[in-house]
């Protein structure tokens, strides 16, 4: 038995057999060629049936979990058309006169290792995706396709860091669940299986044995620790444990349609938290009596320029139809910090999680912002759409967006455009400043969601990015739940409501404190809405 331990993603057990996604290491032949202009017609054909496989995942991606998420596959196509990596490529095969596998793997290094040592954290995530490319034309070279990663059975995945083109080719039915050698709590993998809700452990350094293929293993994300060629006793009583998961799951399911209440009737809406439309998927299926918190900023970071009034009315109207009339809490673009995008040419900073991000960036580059809030008032007769300003921290900022947002309603009505005038605005309370002036900002708008995951960052003065100051993260801090009652108390006072969207709405150790304090609304992940819902049930707040 080998034990493999691990950071835990999400908490789940499963068994199965092992799929191993090999690294391809050191395959690459390097020869001299005679005939170089047949070397290059046979790296052109190549592209072009790359191409025509980006094509096809782009149109998958598409229907299944949205244009915002198939971006991916034509940022892959435009880097096989990047003239300097074309480049590079044609050059190795006529100048140098060697074979066009070489000359690929050898570019492919070249631009992944400079892309690595950008600053701009995007520019650095486009490493992978070169690799990625280049990967596909190899495997069209060696005769395959670049699309091979089909699983035949179920199986987990044991593999390296998956790239985002090797995530969306996945068949997501027969995924058990995630072991990871690198990667980190907020890599593709890692997001992807705490949507979907399976077990995944990341950063376990395991090697990847070709020999490990077709193993049984068991993955308990509860304890952050796979076992491969498990004991017969320890096989046992994980399959005892993944009895017990499974009968709290159907258990849970059970608790659809049902309300967010306390044994003393107490109620409370559950929202859930949502990145794109599969994520709207899954807070569907689970239930959830509305969005909470749609980071609208994904749409911007998996595109590779600014996404278009279009582009964005289409997603957000589809958000607001297929919630038919509960709420949709729509944040506007968070960009900046830990969520970059190249094209935004943000600078590098000393201190980025202080710097220029969010609704800083929208009030100095307000062309961007005015794109926004048009395509979300425009959405916003399709449904019950509500729109929540991230990082406030002052009321004259709040003047700023409110001047804003009657400048877009005045040339929407101008052109004719019809949207909803009364749409609730809301802030979010990430900083000590905003909840120190929440009773000022009440008067101004209709609702406040508490960010706690940037709460506790400011409030600690603690980088949540930073994985050595872990120990010390700690969003029970009584400052912050201080900070969140303070909140909570002025803003009632002034009639409006309060919500908790960041992490710390799913801790169920604190959602009897959140009653208390009398929260109206937790949004969490789309997997915790129904378990959430459980604890909810089980309080009884007449009897503290
Ligand atoms: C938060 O800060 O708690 C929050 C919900 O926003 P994000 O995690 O996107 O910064
Ligand atoms: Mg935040």
């Amino acid at each position: 038995m080998i034990l493999v331990e691990g950071k835990s993603v999400y908490g789940d057990i499963c068994i199965g057999k092992l799929h191993v996604f090999q690294i391809k290491k050191n395959i690459i032949k390097k020869y001299k060629l005679e005939n170089t202009a047949q070397e290059l017609e046979r790296f052109e054909a190549a592209k072009t049936q790359a191409v025509g496989e980006l094509e096809g995942l782009y149109d998958k991606a598409l229907s299944e979990v949205g244009e915002a998420n198939a971006a991916i596959f034509e940022v892959h196509e435009m880097l096989l058309e990047d003239p300097d990596y074309l480049e590079s490529i044609q050059n190795i095969i006529t100048v140098n006169q060697l074979n066009a596998e070489y000359a690929i793997g050898v570019t492919a290094d070249n631009f992944a290792e400079m892309f690595a040592a950008m600053d701009d954290e995007y520019m650095r995530g486009r490493a992978a995706d070169i690799k990625d490319v280049s990967e596909r034309l190899l495997h069209i070279l060696e005769g395959g396709s670049g699309n091979e990663k089909i699983l035949s059975e179920s199986s987990i995945i044991l593999a390296d860091d998956l790239t985002p083109s090797e995530t969306i080719q996945l068949d997501k039915s027969k995924v058990l669940g995630f072991i990871m050698r690198r990667g980190s709590a907020n890599s593709h993998t890692a997001i992807l299986a705490r949507s979907m809700g399976i077990p995944a452990i990341v950063n376990t350094g395991i090697d990847l044995k070709e020999e490990y293929n077709g193993k049984l293993a068991v993955l308990d994300g509860f304890d952050g620790k796979a076992y491969i060629d498990p004991e017969a006793d320890l096989l046992e009583q994980m399959r005892e444990r993944q009895k017990e998961s499974i009968a709290r799951k159907e258990m849970l399911k059970s608790l659809k349609g049902k309300e967010n209440v306390t044994l003393d009737g107490r109620k409370i809406k559950v929202f859930a938290n949502i990145g794109n439309l599969s994520d709207l998927a899954l807070a569907m299926e689970n239930d959830a009596g509305g969005i909470g918190l749609f980071r609208s900023e994904f749409l911007y970071l998996e595109n590779n320029d600014y996404p278009t009034e279009e582009q964005q009315f289409k997603v957000y109207k589809q958000v607001a139809e297929n919630m038919a009339g509960r709420e949709v809490v729509i944040r506007t673009l968070d960009i900046g910090a830990d969520k970059q995008a190249d094209y935004f040419k943000l600078d590098k900073e000393e201190n980025p999680a202080l710097g220029y991000r969010a609704i800083r960036i929208c009030l100095t580059q307000t062309d961007i912002f005015k794109t926004q809030l048009r395509a979300l008032y425009r959405a916003s007769m399709y449904g019950n759409i509500a729109i929540m300003y991230p990082m406030v921290i002052s009321m004259e900022e709040v003047r700023q967006i409110k001047k804003l947002v009657q400048e877009v309603k005045a040339e929407l009505e101008q052109e004719g455009i019809p949207f909803k005038a009364d749409v609730s605005s809301g802030i979010m309370i990430e900083t000590p400043a905003a909840a120190l002036i929440s009773e000022e900002l009440a008067k101004e708008v209709d609702f406040f969601s508490v960010g706690t995951n940037d709460l506790t960052q400011y409030t600690l003065a603690i980088d949540r990015q930073n994985p050595k100051l872990d120990s010390f993260y700690n969003p029970h801090h009584k400052a912050v739940l201080k900070l969140i009652r303070m909140a909570a108390e002025s803003i009632h006072a002034e009639g409006k409501w309060i919500g908790i969207c960041g992490e710390l709405g799913a801790d169920t150790e604190l959602t009897e404190e959140f009653l208390l304090m009398g929260i109206d609304e937790l949004s969490v992940s789309p997997s915790m809405v129904l378990d959430v819902r459980n604890h909810i049930r089980g309080l009884d707040l007449s009897i503290i």
